[in-house]
Order: C-alpha cells, then sequence, then structure tokens
C-alpha cells in the first residue's frame, strides 16, 4: 500500500489512522563523562529502511538501512539525485512516511514498526497522540505552501495549534501571530493567500509550522518553486532561523546556502548516506565520486 503522499497541510496535522507502529520512552541516553548535552542526539535513526510497492513491478527501495544522528543546533543540508531518496527520508522522521522497518528516536521516544492490536483501543489512543506531539514537535514546509485558499492567513497558521495542541483559541491566535511576526508576515494576518506573492505563501508556511514550537524544522525543497529573488528571500528566513539555534534538516540544490548556513552537509545515493561532513570544508573538498560528479553538474 502506498504511503498517504501529503497534498495539502491538513493531512499535515492528521494523526493519521491507527498509526503504523508503536512509540515507546526510551531511557535517557546514559552521557559519557565530561559530555555536555548538547552532544544527545535529538534525532537518532537506526537501520531504517522503506520500500514503495513492495512485491509488485513497480518496487522502488527508496531507503537503505540509514543511519544517523541529528544534534541540537545542527543545520543539516541533504543533497543528491532526484529521487536518490531525499523527500522520504524527511517524511520517514517526521512519521508522515513511516519506515518499514527500523527505529527512530527523538528527544528521547522511540518509534518502531510494530503493530499495535487494532482492538487495543487505549494504546491506538495514546498512540494517535504520541504521534500527533511527535509530528508537531518537527515542523515541516514543503516546495508547495499548501495554504487553504479559504482561509486567511492567521486562520492558516492558527490550524496547526487548535488542532494538534490542547489550547484555547486565543492561545492558537498568540502562537500563530508570534509565526506570522518571526517571518515579517504579521501585517497581512487578515489577507487570504490568493493575495500574497509565493514567496510570501511560503513564509506562512514556514509560519504555520512555526506556531506549533517545533523542536526541528524539516525543509523539503522549500524555495525550488520560487522566482530567484524570493528564492533569496526565503534562503534569508531559513538563514536566520538557523542564527537563532533551530535545528534544521534541510533538503536543497542551493549549495551556496549549504556552504553558508549548512553546518554538516549529507550526500545520498540510492538510498544511502554516501557522504557525511561538516558542509563548508565537505562541498568543498568532497571525496564520494558520485558526489564530486554531482558537484560538478550542478556547477554547470
Ligand atoms: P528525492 O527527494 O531524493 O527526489 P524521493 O524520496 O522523493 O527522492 O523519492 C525516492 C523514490 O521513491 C523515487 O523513485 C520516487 O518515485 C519513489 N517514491 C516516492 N514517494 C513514493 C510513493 N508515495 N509511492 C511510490 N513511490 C514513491
Amino acid at each position: 500500500m502506498n504511503d498517504p503522499l501529503v497534498k495539502n497541510g491538513e493531512e499535515l496535522l492528521t494523526t493519521g489512522t491507527a498509526a503504523e507502529g508503536e512509540i515507546t520512552s526510551a531511557p535517557e541516553t546514559a552521557l559519557d563523562p565530561g559530555a555536555t548535552p548538547e552532544e544527545t542526539p535529538i534525532i537518532s535513526l537506526r537501520k531504517v529502511s522503506k520500500t514503495y510497492n513492495a512485491g509488485t513491478a513497480k518496487e522502488v527501495k527508496v531507503l537503505k538501512g540509514i543511519n544517523l544522528d541529528i544534534y541540537p543546533g545542527e543545520v543539516v543540508v541533504l543533497v543528491g539525485p532526484s529521487g536518490c531518496g531525499k523527500s522520504t527520508l524527511l517524511r520517514s522522521m517526521n512519521l508522515i512516511a513511516p519506515p518499514d522497518t527500523g527505529s527512530i528516536t527523538f528527544k528521547g521516544k522511540t518509534w518502531s514498526n510494530s503493530q499495535i492490536d487494532f482492538f487495543d483501543f487505549k494504546a491506538r489512543k495514546a498512540e494517535a497522540q504520541a504521534l500527533a506531539q511527535w509530528r508537531m514537535s518537527m515542523g515541516m514546509v514543503f516546495q508547495s505552501f499548501n495554504l487553504f485558499p479559504h482561509k486567511t492567513v492567521l486562520q492558516n497558521a492558527m490550524i496547526g495549534p487548535l488542532r494538534a495542541r490542547n489550547i484555547n483559541r486565543d492561545q492558537a491566535e498568540r502562537l500563530a501571530r508570534a509565526g506570522l511576526k518571526k517571518v515579517g508576515m504579521d501585517q497581512k494576518a487578515d489577507f487570504f493567500p490568493s493575495a500574497l506573492s509565493g514567496g510570501q505563501k511560503q513564509r506562512v508556511a514556514i509560519a504555520r509550522a512555526l506556531a506549533m514550537e517545533p523542536d526541528v524544522m524539516l525543509f523539503d525543497e522549500a524555495t525550488s518553486a520560487l522566482d530567484p529573488e524570493l528564492r533569496i528571500d526565503i534562503l534569508e528566513e531559513m538563514k536566520q532561523l538557523a542564527a537563532e539555534g533551530m535545528t534544521m534538516i534541510v533538503v536543497t540544490h542551493e549549495l551556496a546556502f549549504a556552504r553558508e548556513v549548512g553546518s554538516r552537509v549529507i550526500f545520498m545515493e540510492s538510498g544511502q548516506i554516501a557522504e557525511d561532513g561538516p558542509a563548508k570544508e565537505t562541498i568543498d573538498n568532497p571525496t564520494h565520486p558520485r558526489f564530486i560528479e554531482f558537484l560538478r553538474a550542478l556547477h554547470h
């Protein structure tokens, strides 16, 4: 069965049907003596694999045993040829497209793909809540803005907090306005999306994610649909978020951004991590032959 592709913002905010997996509280990772809390990963992936259309002629193994630790405050730029699995990796992390096998630990909770008894309603309810909490803490911004056309900018930004958090309208509005202010869109709160430029729509999409007060922000080619000048605008916004210490995982072809703002770059190839290192150094001196080839192609 295919995972539901995210077609609009609403799907992002639902807890889904019966959760395809189980979230358990993991014991806090013991720190090495002398280690700082920053050295505990905020996200850990272990042997994460995902196949679409398994067992059919259309079978694609998209993720092949990914192991990855992301640390608080890192700005990880994910690059690689189209179809190598970057987007699926992001969507696996926030469990929009849960992996088939492997585990993901996020903020001390571990998800793994074990089926919950369909008739155990208590367990299913707890699981749905844990899933909602997980997704809320990992804000995601897509290439397409996915704003609701019939709702104002403010209403769009309020949907997330209202649905996923146990708060009232006033509190949701406060969070939404704070998110909009952060991306310079507070003056447009009462506008409808049709009155906004692509760049402004993307700012609202960022504000909508920020209104959930996430710990991590995932950007999936967030600037690809924009004209060059608007692209720079959104990259500046992302740079600002990075400077404030937000943990970010960014899928992009913008190498200048990766070098300047990224703390780390990961080159993916055919569902695996082929190269992983400090952004500037690794982009300037790549070692994996396919990464060298990829960078050369981007420069031309
Ligand atoms: P990237 O982001 O690196 O371009 P994706 O993660 O989007 O790669 O896609 C990786 C592969 O998985 C591609 O071959 C793509 O066609 C396939 N794929 C992605 N999503 C689905 C889906 N929902 N159903 C079937 N195949 C999919």
